[in-house]
């Protein structure tokens, strides 16, 4: 078996007796669970967009061949990131939120966590003065 194993950085607001909260803790753990995925043979799925964690990352897929991982991103969230990632020949799988409901899902998703509406206004306004 070599189980696929998606793995995130969790967006939900969770209790300090549930959840690491500190930013290097979570990077850290991100990167043991990574390692140990790896080490069981299994098909790790890196879905961050977290630069630093995706090139730290790099350093451990490096023992792989690119069919044996792949690198996961939200559509629409740092392309030019996922881009760089493909034309250096790794696999991307890009996240679409899609269907009827598309609408109640992503205002669930931003009352959950805030923050991402910032995320996503910040990007718009880059989109907009990119196409200028
Ligand atoms: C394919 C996929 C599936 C996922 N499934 C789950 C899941 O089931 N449960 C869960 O808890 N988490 C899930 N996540 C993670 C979650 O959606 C966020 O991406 C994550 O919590 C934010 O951390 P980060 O690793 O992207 O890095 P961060 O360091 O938090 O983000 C890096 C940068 O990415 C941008 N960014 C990150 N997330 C978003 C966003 N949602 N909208 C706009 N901009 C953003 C921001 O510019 C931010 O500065 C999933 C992620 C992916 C790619």
């Amino acid at each position: 078996m070599r189980p696929r194993i998606r793995i995130v950085k969790g967006i939900w607001h969770e209790p300090e007796s549930v959840a690491y909260l500190d930013a290097e803790t979570i990077r850290r753990k991100y990167l043991a669970i990574l390692e140990e995925v790896i080490n069981a043979d299994g098909y790790p799925e890196v879905a961050t967009h977290d630069d630093w964690l995706i090139e730290q990352s790099l350093g451990f897929l490096s023992r792989l061949s690119p069919a044996q991982y792949e690198f996961q991103m939200l559509l629409g969230v740092t392309p030019k990131r996922g881009d760089q990632l493909v034309a250096d020949g790794h696999r991307l799988r890009v996240y679409v939120p899609y269907g009827r409901d598309w609408y109640a899902y992503s205002l669930r998703r931003l009352r959950e966590n805030p923050e991402m509406a910032q995320y996503v206004a910040r990007g718009a306004i880059s989109e907009l003065f990119a196409a200028r």
